[in-house]
């Protein structure tokens, strides 16, 4: 059975100009919905309510694992892959090592969120806001800011970090943001070259969080991200680092957007909605990765309808993705707090980052990560003694 059939069966015949499912939003989330429910047969919209491409504040590193959810070849749109990273302890001590496998993606948002929406069979209409949803017994209507009245059976608010949709059906109200800031930076020769196939973290120039340089090929992306609201001054850590580097960021756009950080379970649906990506809340509140759980949770999304169990959503939800997301908080929380006793023990281990690439390549979970960590820092404070 396609999945209109199994829509068919649960609703009956369609009304005229109704959309199986309505997506808002047409980022890693939205377009990872549209394109299994697409797949599956089923008549999608997607409403976004910048231009595509849009441009989107972010590092842009997806994990070789966070690829593999979709079957796409995507070496058409990765700039570059970082196969060997850098850490630094607020520029004091600095480690690099080589990462195992193809290491992490980096794509710019603009071109990567729209091949995403390019492989969904979905209709997209950009240029257009959602303002409010209504549901009732037999869909949801979405009232756009140009005036119309769009139908769907089932809605996917994949709208980010201040989902419209979320708000105006009274979910995650109690959300905790924090933020990240950005610049794609132009630089020298020498210095793209040093960083052609390297990522840096460097920790401690911005309270509870972290900075970073990555390689666009053409041009360095350098951000600074916090987890923590409070003693947050982002604009001032990024000038740091671009001066570290000897890099002037004059004329240069910087971008900020709120982090989401996933905090405890909480409701992530409501009759006919459901919430993906950063509308849900989903970033990891350890290094701030969102752009895999967007893409997984959208799967799991559609899913959802396919089955027609929206009640159990949000269960599926916590289940899949937001225990390990709650440890990665946690492991955040030990981190940020004791980070040069980390950085000593923990991060100068090459095996602690193999540890976490098993993490960002979804072959275990933070929680799993632990003992394997711990026994790092005993290896060495042991070597210490
Ligand atoms: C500075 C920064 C750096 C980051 N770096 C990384 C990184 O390197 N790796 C990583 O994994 N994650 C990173 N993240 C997190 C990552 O960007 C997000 O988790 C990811 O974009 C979530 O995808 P999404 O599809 O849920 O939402 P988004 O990508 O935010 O997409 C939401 C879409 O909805 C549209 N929209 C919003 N409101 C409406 C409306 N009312 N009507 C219609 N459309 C609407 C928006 O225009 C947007 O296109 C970073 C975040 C920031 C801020």
């Amino acid at each position: 059975m396609t999945g209109r059939q199994v829509l068919k069966e649960q609703f009956g015949a369609e009304a005229e100009g109704m959309f199986d499912v309505i997506v808002v939003g047409a980022g890693p989330a939205g377009a990872a919905a549209a394109y299994w429910l697409g797949e599956a047969g089923c008549r999608v919209l997607i409403l976004e309510k910048a231009w595509l491409p849009r441009y989107k504040p972010c590092g842009g590193a997806v994990p070789a694992g966070g690829l593999k959810l979709l079957p796409f070849d995507f070496a058409p749109i990765v700039q570059t892959w970082v196969r060997r990273v850098r850490y630094s302890l607020d520029g004091h001590e600095d480690v690099s090592y080589d990462l195992p496998g193809p290491g992490v993606a980096m794509v710019m948002r603009d071109r990567f969120d729209a091949f995403l929406v390019a492989q969904s069979r979905a209709e997209v209409r950009d240029g257009v806001a959602v303002e409010a949803v209504v549901e009732d017994e037999a869909g949801v209507t979405v009232k756009a800011a140009t005036g119309e009245s769009l139908r769907g059976r089932y809605l996917i608010g994949a709208d980010g970090a201040n989902s419209r949709v979320a708000w105006a059906l009274g979910l995650r109200r109690a959300r905790i943001f924090t933020g990240a800031i950005e610049a794609e930076a132009p630089a020298p020769a020498h210095l793209l070259a040093e960083y052609a196939n390297t990522g840096l973290f460097r920790f401690r120039s911005v309270h509870y969080g972290y900075a970073w340089v990555f390689p666009k090929g053409d041009h360095l992306s350098i951000g600074v991200g916090g987890f923590i609201k409070d003693r947050l001054d982002l604009r001032g850590a990024l000038r740091r680092e671009a001066q570290r580097l000897g890099l002037s960021l004059d004329g240069v756009p910087i971008h900020g957007h709120p982090l989401p950080i996933y905090c405890y379970p909480e409701p992530v649906h409501s009759r006919r909605t459901l919430l993906v990506g950063d509308a849900a809340g989903m970033v990891d509140g350890f290094i701030g990765e969102g752009i895999r759980y967007a893409i997984h949770s959208g799967r799991l999304a559609a899913q959802t309808i396919l089955t027609g169990d929206i009640a159990g959503y949000s269960r599926l939800i916590q289940r899949e993705l937001g225990h390990n997301l709650t440890w990665a908080r946690r492991c955040g929380h030990v981190f940020y707090r004791f980070t040069d006793f980390c950085f000593h023990h923990g991060v100068r281990n090459p095996r602690t980052t193999r540890v976490l690439i098993d993490v960002l390549n979804g072959r275990r979970t933070y929680r799993d990560a632990v003992w394997p960590v711990l026994g790092c820092i005993v290896e060495s404070l042991m070597r210490g003694i």
